[in-house]
């Protein structure tokens, strides 16, 4: 047995319990939160969030690249959000590498490289900032005034705020 086939058992229990099916899909709390895909952190927990609250959108680190400011802009455009919140993490795998270590890597093992930057970090504090203003100035986000960034304590589980 898979593991997908373990998670489609699970889904057919969540299914047969299943009790929100009208939600609207506009967020409730009128919030994204853009974070990284680490296993670890668990958004809808650190926030208290249900099914229906908020839009979250997550890649490797939580940067924010073009294909993160296209659901934000999807997600303020057309179904209403207003504040972005930002986590990067402590122990994020994003900085156990760096960019040209990466693309070198996958250029010798594929003869290809990828034409996408990493997005490797090594301070997250400094790449909450870069990700914050990569928001602030992007033409194609109606609202950028509220936006904060925090990085997630991995051991503690607590959210320090990056000014
Ligand atoms: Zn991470």
């Amino acid at each position: 047995m898979s593991v997908t086939d373990e998670l489609l058992e699970r889904a057919a229990d969540y299914a047969a319990a299943f009790g929100h099916g009208a939600l609207r899909a506009a967020p409730a709390r009128s919030v994204a939160i853009v974070c990284c895909m680490d296993a670890r952190l668990h958004p809808y927990g650190i926030f208290g969030l249900e099914e229906g609250d908020a839009h979250v959108v997550r890649n490797a680190g939580g940067a924010v690249t073009d294909d993160v400011v296209r659901p934000l802009a999807i997600s303020q455009r057309l179904l209403g959000t207003t504040e972005v919140v930002l986590v990067h993490h402590a122990d994020c795998g994003m900085r156990t590498v760096t960019d040209d270590a990466f693309r070198r890597a996958v250029l010798e093992e594929t003869g290809a490289a990828p034409p996408w930057a990493p997005e490797t970090f090594s301070e997250p504090e400094a790449d909450v900032r870069r990700a914050v203003a990569r928001i602030r100035s992007s033409p194609f986000l109606p609202r950028t005034d509220a936006v904060r960034g925090f990085v997630y304590d991995d051991r503690t589980g607590t959210l320090a705020e990056v000014d």
